[in-house]
């Protein structure tokens, strides 16, 4: 794997390759205006599915997708007043607004890990721009670094951390912010997810009316990777994590009568994640078919072993949160 990633220059023929890459199914890592972005289409779940695989992410926590302007953004979630007032003060800027997902939006299930909200931002860093005009993309990107690593800042940094990993960085040179976007929910109670690039006072300003923040002890979502340095990390972010209504029982070797089984290589079953065993691809149909056992009114689930290496963790971390004992939490989407 020597030779990856490509280094491209923030040119016409960078960027267009840069487009090309992705539309095919690449990683590309970009510039942006607070950390270097590893972006895949966000509507090619195999491609989504590399980026964890890329960080070694151990579970599947939402990605950012990131959009050329406030009309992309808009065919992906729902706007109100509020996001349109926020979109219209810091866009293109370091805001991230969670939003009402739009069902026809076309954005893989493993981008929103399943939730009825997408996550959006527009970028203000002129290659970011350019790369998502030109190519008219709607890109999932973490930050470019291995999981549980700083965020990178430079297209050095990026091809320190993956190294083989990744098919191209586009060199912009340094990051202006280095802090993450600030993350606001808008699928409620406006509530400020993670702190970032611009300050809740701004915001609350434009809404007039302050912020609300996530209880104390919230399962933790932003933030949660690097424990962003300078930042505290608690209290949590919150992140309600999808779970199918019906029990869920792992390491299943065939279905108990009752039981609607969800297969993985060889271990067949109503539906299989991967009939060739394939661990991306398991990953990129994990919350379709999740979504599928509630839509088909499944009561009792068994899901066959998954291998615990790879994105085989972060697809274990996910279905034990699955089947364990359930949390009050609101359903997704109700
Ligand atoms: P990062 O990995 O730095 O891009 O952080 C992305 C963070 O955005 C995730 O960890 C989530 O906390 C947050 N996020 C993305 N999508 C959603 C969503 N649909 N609902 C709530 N939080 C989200
Ligand atoms: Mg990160």
């Amino acid at each position: 794997m020597t030779g990856r990633p490509v280094v491209l220059a923030a040119d016409a023929a960078g960027l267009d390759r840069a487009a090309d890459l992705l539309r095919a199914g690449g990683l590309v890592a970009f510039p942006t205006e607070t950390v270097y972005g590893l972006g895949a289409d966000a509507t090619n779940g195999a491609a989504v599915a590399a980026i964890y695989a890329a960080k070694g992410r151990p579970s599947f926590n939402p990605l950012i997708v990131h959009v050329a302007d406030l009309a992309a953004a808009e065919r992906l979630g729902v706007m109100d007043a509020r996001a349109r007032a926020l979109a219209a003060r810091f866009w293109p800027g370091p805001l991230t607004l969670v939003l009402p997902l739009r069902p026809e939006a076309g954005i893989s299930p493993l981008v929103t890990a399943g939730l009825g909200s997408v996550a959006v931002r527009v970028p203000a860093h002129p290659v970011a721009r350019a790369l998502l005009a030109g190519g008219g993309l709607a890109l999932a990107a973490p930050s470019a670094n291995p999981s549980g690593r700083i965020s990178p800042t430079t297209a050095a940094h990026v091809r320190e951390g993956l190294a083989g990993r990744i098919d191209a960085v586009i060199d912009g040179g340094p990051s202006a912010v280095g802090v993450e976007s600030t993350i606001v929910g808008l699928d409620g109670a406006a509530m400020l997810l993670r702190p970032g690039g611009i300050a809740a006072e701004e915001i609350a300003q434009v809404l007039g009316a302050p912020l609300a923040r996530p209880a104390p002890g919230a399962e933790t979502g932003a933030g949660a990777e690097t424990g962003a340095a300078g930042r505290p990390t608690a209290p949590g972010q919150l992140l309600s994590h999808y779970a199918p209504r019906g029990q869920v029982r792992l390491g299943a070797l065939r279905a108990l009568p009752g039981e609607v089984m969800v297969g993985f290589g060889a271990i067949d079953g109503a539906f299989n994640l991967s009939p060739s065993g394939d661990l991306a691809e398991a990953a990129a149909n994990l919350f379709a078919v999740l979504h599928r056992l509630d839509a088909m009114g499944a009561e009792a689930i068994c899901v066959a072993p998954i291998p615990d290496r790879g994105l085989g963790r972060a697809i274990n971390d996910r279905l034990r949160r699955a089947a364990a004992p359930r949390d009050p939490h609101p359903r997704p989407g109700a």
